[in-house]
């Protein structure tokens, strides 16, 4: 479906944020074209444009979550591009890279490039998915290279399809990645670790059904330190996705210090919840890979997204039906939703953190758009795509499962006070959002088409 031709618009009075800090200017414009087309203080209306009043309001890029689960194709009963995008303007978010982590992996450029043409009129956001990093997709990663941000490979077994243990079978992949010059998006945690786990917890009713024992700091920081390894030693370029722990995230801002092509981002969770804090009864809600942690990790995480060393939040939005998730825990899937909130999210953790909140919107916005090279995204700048959010960040409101827009209509957030959710949120300069709905029909495009 092509997209219809916004009107001219000219957002008046606000608080804008670049993507990094806030500007002296209070005004922007968007073309017909859709792009960016003036910043400064008071422009004045040209005749037929479209005028918002900000009164002080914010402005802020379109967020950019670089890590969602839509499960689509495959799993389409569970999310599917309309409902996840539409959650996604919910949370401000207007461009997903997004991870097929259930049959059929994006494991040739056929499937790759089919699931891209068959999201358009789908999506309510644009979308640059990732490919798969498995055996099968090894003799297509040149090609896939032009078509997605990098390939996603799972060290250890998760939820769902994927994964790889073997130290072997790694090396190889990784270098296979390498010599097609396209970067590794990596979930690590170690599978021997984890395991030992689970059998010395086994005999230990209480302790058996606690996720952060079973999938530890350890098996985590292990199998960082694998990866940077072999990245290293095969000349691959590797981001180490949702880090839990302050121990991984440290080893990996320490080998990017040392000039190793290594990156890592963090998710909103770990920058919000622990292991300690959260109530038994909200427990399973929580059940997500890797585990969340303890009050070390969580602060020692924020300061390095605060300090700007780990500067990339991704949601790993994983939606499950609630009745799947309440089933007792070891039948519990892990992962769930949060795409829906992020925006807000993002303000609650500067909140917590006691920080003002531009590194915060920075590691949602220009962050991921920097590392995963999408050039249009991210930022408020000249020529670039006017992908937008109001905001009005003084304005709070409880948690109400039933106003959010992905499938699984529920969230381990319910209930807590939030602020900063989105008033409208534009895409491409077409107003796609507003008042806690999505309008028009779906324009999202592929990035990487
Ligand atoms: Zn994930």
């Amino acid at each position: 479906m092509p997209s219809p031709t916004p009107p001219s618009r000219l957002f008046r009075g606000g608080r804008l944020f670049d993507g990094t800090q806030f500007l002296d200017a209070t005004d922007l414009r968007c073309g017909p074209d859709g792009r960016i087309t003036e910043i400064g203080t008071q422009l004045v209306a040209e005749l037929g444009e479209e005028v918002t009043e900000l009164d002080g309001r914010w402005l802020l890029p379109g967020l950019v979550d670089c890590h969602v689960h839509f499960r689509e194709p495959g799993l389409v009963r569970k999310e599917g591009y309309g409902y996840g995008s539409s959650g996604a303007l919910h949370g401000g978010v207007t461009t997903v890279c997004e991870i097929q982590n259930n049959p059929p992996l994006m494991d040739s450029l056929v499937t790759l490039k089919t699931k891209l043409e068959n999201l358009r009129g789908i999506s309510r956001v644009d979308y640059a998915p990732y490919g798969s990093l498995v055996e099968e997709s090894l003799s297509d990663l040149a090609i896939m290279k032009k078509h997605c941000p990098a390939v996603k490979c799972f060290l250890g077994c998760s939820t769902g399809a994927g994964g790889v243990a073997d130290e072997a079978t790694l090396r190889r992949w990784f270098a296979a990645a390498a010599k097609a010059g396209i970067k590794v998006v990596a979930h690590c945690e170690d599978n021997d670790v984890m395991d030992a786990a689970t059998e010395a917890l086994r005999d230990d009713p209480d302790k058996f059904t606690r996720h952060d024992l079973r999938r530890s700091r350890e098996a985590e920081v292990v199998s960082i330190d694998s990866a940077i390894a072999i990245a290293t030693e095969v000349g691959a370029i590797l981001h180490v996705f949702h880090i839990s722990t302050f121990e991984g995230a440290a080893r990996v801002t320490t080998a990017a210090a040392r000039g190793m092509a290594v990156t890592g981002s963090t998710a909103p969770h770990y920058l919000l919840a622990t292991a300690d804090d959260t109530e038994a009864a909200v427990q399973n809600r929580f059940k997500v890979n890797p585990a969340l942690k303890y009050e070390d990790d969580r602060v020692g995480i924020g300061n390095l997204v605060r300090q700007g060393m780990l500067p990339i939040v991704g949601t790993d939005h994983a939606p499950h039906p609630l009745d799947e998730k309440d089933r007792p825990y070891q039948k519990a899937p892990s992962g769930f939703p949060s795409i829906d909130l992020l925006l807000p999210l993002m303000f609650a953790a500067a909140d917590l953190h006691q920080c003002s909140p531009e590194p915060f919107l920075h590691a949602v916005t220009q962050g991921p758009a920097d590392e995963f090279a999408l050039v249009q995204k991210g930022r408020l700048a000249l020529g670039l795509d006017a992908d937008l959010v109001i905001v009005d960040p003084s304005q709070k409101r409880v948690v109400d499962e039933t106003t959010l827009l992905s499938r699984s209509g529920w969230s381990p957030y319910v209930g807590r006070e939030l602020r900063g959710f989105p008033e409208q949120v534009f895409l491409r300069g077409n107003l796609v959002f507003a008042d806690g709905a999505t309008v028009g029909d779906p324009i999202g495009q592929p990035l990487m088409a």
